[in-house]
């Protein structure tokens, strides 16, 4: 293991940051850096840029338009994106549905689905928890029937992160309630124009339209949008779920916030001195600092594995846990940073809005939560890396 970068690997960092610099849209990048929010044209315009750059899929092979870059390049590439301020790429299409289709996808479905994922023609969204099936997805309990030529699928899903602008979901449904059951499932493609389909906001702590609830009332979706064999599902969800936390350690996101917080408080007077100066707060980020160098090593050597192996496997849970905790504490800085005017609040027509630093700590509740939440994570440490 190696936890240097090569010569090559340092050019192209170089290459992704020129762009970076010449190709962001200034708007963009004073929304980031203001720590708002990214909207719907923010991440599509982004989008588009990178897709006609030939980056638009940075995880996928050539063989379907991507980058074919190994996931040291990927990690550059992510890192020096968040550092210039760049909008999260949406995952749902790139990193869950994408790798699903090539894998277990009919080649109507590749065709149909994977070139209008970069192009950002296509905005995706993930139908898998309900209700009563978080942590135990297996639980699930939206039914699909086989009608002749269709199913009709019935059922709730739940925290559909921003299916209000979704044009397709995919969603686990239950297709054999007799059947144990992980074996009675099956992954689906659903037109969110279909007939039967309600989205309803659910708003979180900071005041934002960020997930949904998502209402399936009889909604008939022909056959071949069933993906692999009917009853594989959970063995699809698993392999969905695996891609889906890759780049889970955050590192250029956390830098770039923990850059932020640091920036913060040298601009920030308590009792006639910047805050960066008070000893408690600066032994805090320094705190924070350390962890944050450790975890990316840990990164380093998980990506090298990887590379070796071909699969990021069990460790990704390890950076899970800490990429979001360093996360957490980063958003607790900023929020101190602004002290009591954090708790200032603003009346915009009818809805209050929070000051930026408020609205983020409490935005970033939810990354100890989703993507498994960090005691499923440790579970499977115990189990897998441990072997406990
Ligand atoms: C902001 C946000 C966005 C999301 N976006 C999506 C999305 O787009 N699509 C989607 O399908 N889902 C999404 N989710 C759902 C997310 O995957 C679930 O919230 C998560 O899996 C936890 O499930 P749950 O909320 O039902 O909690 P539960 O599973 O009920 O868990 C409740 C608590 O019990 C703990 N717990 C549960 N089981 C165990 C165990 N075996 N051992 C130890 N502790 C346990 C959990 O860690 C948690 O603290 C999102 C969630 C959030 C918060």
């Amino acid at each position: 293991m190696d936890l240097n970068f090569t010569p090559e690997e340092e050019a192209f960092r170089g290459e992704v940051r020129d762009f970076m610099r010449t190709a962001m849209p200034p708007d963009i990048r004073e929304t980031i850096e203001s720590g708002e929010r990214a909207d719907r044209d923010h991440m599509v315009r982004w989008q588009k840029i990178l897709h006609a750059k030939g980056w638009g899929a940075t995880n996928w092979p050539k063989e379907w338009g991507g980058t074919g870059w190994d996931p040291i390049r990927q990690h550059i590439f992510e890192e020096e994106a968040a550092l210039a301020g760049a909008p999260r790429q949406l995952p749902f299409g790139l990193r869950m549905v994408a790798p699903v289709l090539m894998k277990f996808g009919s080649d109507a479905q590749k065709h149909r689905f994977l070139p209008r994922i970069p192009s950002a023609e296509d905005w995706w969204c993930q139908g898998f928890s309900e209700p009563g099936a978080g942590s135990d997805l297996a639980g699930l309990s939206t039914k699909a029937v086989r009608k002749s030529d269709r199913y009709v699928i019935s059922g709730q899903k739940t925290w559909t992160t921003l299916a209000q602008y979704a044009d397709w979901i995919f969603c686990l449904v239950r297709t054999d309630p007799e059947a144990k059951k992980q074996e009675g499932i099956s992954f689906v493609l659903l037109d969110m124009k279909s007939k039967g389909v309600t989205v309803r906001p659910i708003i979180l702590l900071d005041g934002a339209h960020e997930v949904n609830e998502v209402f399936l009332d009889d909604v008939e979706i022909p056959l071949d949008q069933l993906v692999g064999a009917e009853n594989q599902g959970w063995t699809i969800a698993k392999y969905l779920l695996e891609h889906e936390r890759s780049n889970i350690a955050g590192i250029g996101l956390n830098k770039r916030e923990l850059a932020r917080a640091k920036r913060l408080a040298r601009e920030i007077k308590r009792n006639g001195k910047p805050l960066a100066d008070d000893p408690l707060f600066a032994a805090r980020v320094a705190e924070v600092e350390i962890d944050l160098m450790a975890l990316e090593i840990t990164n380093m050597r998980v990506l090298a594995a990887a590379t070796k192996r071909g699969s990021p496997g069990p460790m990704t849970s390890m950076l899970k846990i800490k990429g979001s905790e360093v996360f957490q504490r980063i958003s607790e800085l900023i929020l101190e940073c602004r002290g009591a005017a954090a708790l200032s609040c603003k009346l915009e027509g009818s809805k209050w809005s929070l000051a930026p630093e408020a609205a983020f700590y409490l935005n970033l509740r939810k990354v100890t939560i989703y993507g498994g939440s960090n005691e499923i994570q440790r579970g499977i440490i115990a189990k897998h890396v441990l072997e406990l």
